[in-house]
This record gives structure tokens, C-alpha cells and sequence, in this order.
């Protein structure tokens, strides 16, 4: 120890009298500051590129999937920056939107929802066209993740150049999602995808959002689980276009083909469609491709039936009118709950007409004479 010390010693002593010693210790290097000095100058600073809406819309009218999934993760966000942004790529979009088949397909979890779309996308592109899956699942705000549109449940469709695939936009109220949905419809059909697959979860919240998007409603469901409604509620088989009794294989076989008389018998109960399509009920095997040709000749018969008749495009025209109404509607109520003045009217009124000294009648008069009083203002 003593030894050490010693040499060490001498090694530094050394550098002062003898410079040209190999023994010398070396001055080193300052340390480096740990900001980068480019940055720090200002030369390099990072800059996020300007987006070029022009371009980008450009490119999803030639089909590029990265500028599609980039324009509509800009019509999902709910950042005001992007709203802006949004309306403009919707506005350039709009023109060349409306020629695909949008098709709603519901089913309680199980069911075999992606495996058919898989199936079915796959044999829709086999034909020349090109498929876009969308998903509309209020539920995935809860889960932070969708378990619909999910890009590895349908693996060899996601693989395609000719299908697109985008899970549910996660956030907010079902309208929102809703409304998201159809305007990444939008952006969807102005990037020449001419089939929309809108996907959702049978159990009853969701239907008729999706309802309003859509041309075609496909349920699928199971048969031989005792209870043939499988929660299904009677509104769903309602909007139904086609009921697909799905696993329609091996040892199920008999009992797919019993619950599609019993489907049918039901859908006999119900009032007629204005459109004059009778509901069809079949059987399929999504997962042995069985029956899929079934589901594309039912669907075309629906399209001629319907553009034969008007009802096609009165269905859309219809939905847009539901949409609009819909949207004036949230905005005013929005305008109106969020006003910081009624806010503590409301407040004072509740108070008042708990005591009995008005009624609710009266108190929405007097707070709506107030709201419309401010806005003539
Ligand atoms: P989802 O939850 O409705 O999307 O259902 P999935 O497509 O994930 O299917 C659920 C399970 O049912 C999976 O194990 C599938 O392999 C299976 N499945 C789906 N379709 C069929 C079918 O036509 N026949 C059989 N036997 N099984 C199927």
C-alpha cells in the first residue's frame, strides 16, 4: 500500500520537471456539456414538418395507406389545432366519397366477427375489391384498447394491399365514435376503398350508431345455445338486413340449419321493411370459408333491390338528415349547459322549483328566455 502510493507520487511529480517523459499524465479533456451545442446555438433545433394538407390529401386519393391512417388519426384527435385540419381534409374528401357499400356486421362476442371479416375481405378482394374495416366499440374507453378492428385478429387481411384495417377510435361518446366513423368513412371511400366493413359488438349500445352509417346490416349468431335470442335484443334483429347463423360445421351442421327456420320464423313477426327487402337468414362457416359466397350474393340482391326502388338512396339521404339534426342538437345543448352565467341560474332555479315555488315548465321558459336574450345580444 505504502509502495503504491509512492509511484504515484512520483508519476505526477514527474510531468512538472520533465515534459517529454512517457510518464507524463496526460491534462485530459474538458467535459463535454451534456446539451447538444447545435442545439443549443439554435441552428438545429427540431422543427415539426408544417403538414401539408394539400399533399396529404393527394396522396390518400392515390391510395397511400400511411396518409389515409395520418388523416384520420387527425380526424380523431380531438385537439382544436387539428379540428381545423380535420374539416379541411373532410371538405377535400367529400367530393369523392359515397361510391362504396358500407356494411354493418354485429354479434356478441364469440360469434366469430373477425374470422368472417377475415374470410369475407379476403374473398371480396379475390373479387377485384378493395376493403376497408372500421370498428365502432364504445367499450374500448374503458379497456384503453378495442378488442374490435384489431389488426392481429385478422392477420392475413391485414397483410393485404388491398385491405385496410383501423381499430376503433377509442375515446368518447358513442355519437362521437360514431361520427368519427363515418367521417373516416369518408376519407376511406375518397382512397378507392369500394367495401366498408363497420364492425361493432352485438349487446345493444352500439347497433344504432352503426345503423346510421351504414347500407347493409349483417348479424351473425350461433346456434344450439338454448336461448336463440342470445341476448340479441328484438331491436337488433330488427335492423338486420341478413341474419348469418355462423360455425355452421362438423357436429353443428344440423343444429345451424334448425335455428335458421326458427330465425326466420321470427323475423315473420316483424312489420315489413318500407324498402321491401325481406331479411334473409342463411348459414355459414367463416372459419371453412363455407357459405361466404352466400353473404355477397344476398348483399348484391339488396343493392339492385334497393337502387331499383329508390330506397338506397333515400336510406343514405335519411342518415344524413338523422346526422345533422343529431349534430345541431349536441351543439346547442353544449352552447347552452356550458354558458358560466346559466350554469349558476340553473343552480338557483333547481333551488327554486325543489321549494315548490315553480315548476320545471316555467323554470325552462325563463332559463331559455335568459339563453336566447344573451345570444341576441
Ligand atoms: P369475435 O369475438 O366475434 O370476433 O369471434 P372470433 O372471430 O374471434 O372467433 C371466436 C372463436 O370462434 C375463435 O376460436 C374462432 O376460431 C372460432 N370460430 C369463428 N368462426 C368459426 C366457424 O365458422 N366455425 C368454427 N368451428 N369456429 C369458428
Amino acid at each position: 500500500m505504502r509502495l503504491l502510493k509512492k509511484t504515484t507520487f512520483a508519476i505526477v511529480d514527474d510531468t512538472k520537471k520533465n515534459k517529454k517523459s512517457a510518464l507524463r499524465v496526460q491534462a485530459g479533456i474538458e467535459k463535454p456539456s451534456s446539451v447538444n451545442p447545435v442545439l443549443k446555438s439554435g441552428l438545429g433545433k427540431f422543427k415539426k414538418p408544417k403538414l401539408n394538407i394539400e399533399l396529404l390529401v393527394k396522396n390518400i386519393f392515390k391510395g397511400d395507406r400511411s396518409s389515409l391512417s395520418r388523416g384520420i388519426t387527425i380526424v380523431e384527435s380531438s385537439l382544436p389545432t387539428d379540428k381545423i385540419l380535420a374539416k379541411q381534409i373532410i371538405h377535400e374528401c367529400l367530393p369523392y366519397s359515397g361510391n362504396s357499400i358500407r356494411i354493418g356486421i354485429t354479434g356478441v362476442p364469440g360469434v366469430g366477427k373477425s374470422t368472417f371479416i377475415e374470410t369475407f375481405g379476403n374473398f371480396l378482394i379475390e373479387k377485384g375489391k378493395k376493403v376497408a374495416v372500421l370498428a365502432i366499440d364504445p367499450s374500448s374507453k374503458r379497456t384503453k384498447g378495442s378488442i374490435l378492428g384489431d389488426k392481429t385478429r385478422m392477420e392475413s387481411l391485414s397483410n393485404n394491399p388491398n385491405a385496410f384495417i383501423r381499430p376503433s377510435a377509442s375515446a368518447g361518446t358513442l355519437g362521437g365514435i360514431a361520427r368519427k366513423t363515418r367521417e373516416t368513412i369518408t376519407l376511406c371511400e375518397a382512397s378507392g376503398f369500394d367495401i366498408i366493413l363497420v364492425e361493432t359488438v352485438g349487446v345493444g349500445q352500439s347497433e344504432t350508431a352503426v345503423a346510421q352509417i351504414v347500407d347493409f346490416f349483417l348479424l351473425l349468431m350461433l346456434a344450439g345455445s338454448g336461448d336463440e335470442l342470445q341476448g340479441i335484443k328484438r331491436g337488433i334483429m330488427e335492423m338486420a338486413d341478413m341474419i348469418l347463423i355462423n360455425k355452421a360445421d362438423g357436429d353443428n351442421m344440423t343444429k345451424a340449419d334448425l335455428a335458421r327456420r326458427e330465425f326466420e320464423n321470427a323475423l315473420l313477426l316483424f312489420p315489413a321493411l318500407e324498402n321491401n327487402w325481406v331479411p334473409i337468414v342463411k348459414t355459414a362457416s367463416a372459419l371453412y370459408s363455407k357459405g361466404i359466397e352466400d353473404v355477397w350474393d344476398t348483399i348484391s340482391k339488396y343493392l339492385k333491390l334497393t337502387t331499383e326502388n329508390g330506397h338506397f338512396q333515400l336510406k343514405r339521404s335519411k342518415q344524413s338528415g338523422e346526422i345533422l339534426q343529431e349534430s345541431i342538437e349536441s351543439a346547442l345543448m353544449d352552447n347552452f349547459y356550458n354558458d358560466p352565467d346559466l350554469k349558476e341560474k340553473i343552480k338557483s332555479i333547481k333551488k327554486e322549483i325543489d321549494k315548490g315555488n315553480l315548476s320545471p315548465y316555467d323554470a325552462a321558459d325563463e332559463l331559455l328566455d335568459v339563453y336566447l336574450k344573451r345570444k341576441n345580444n
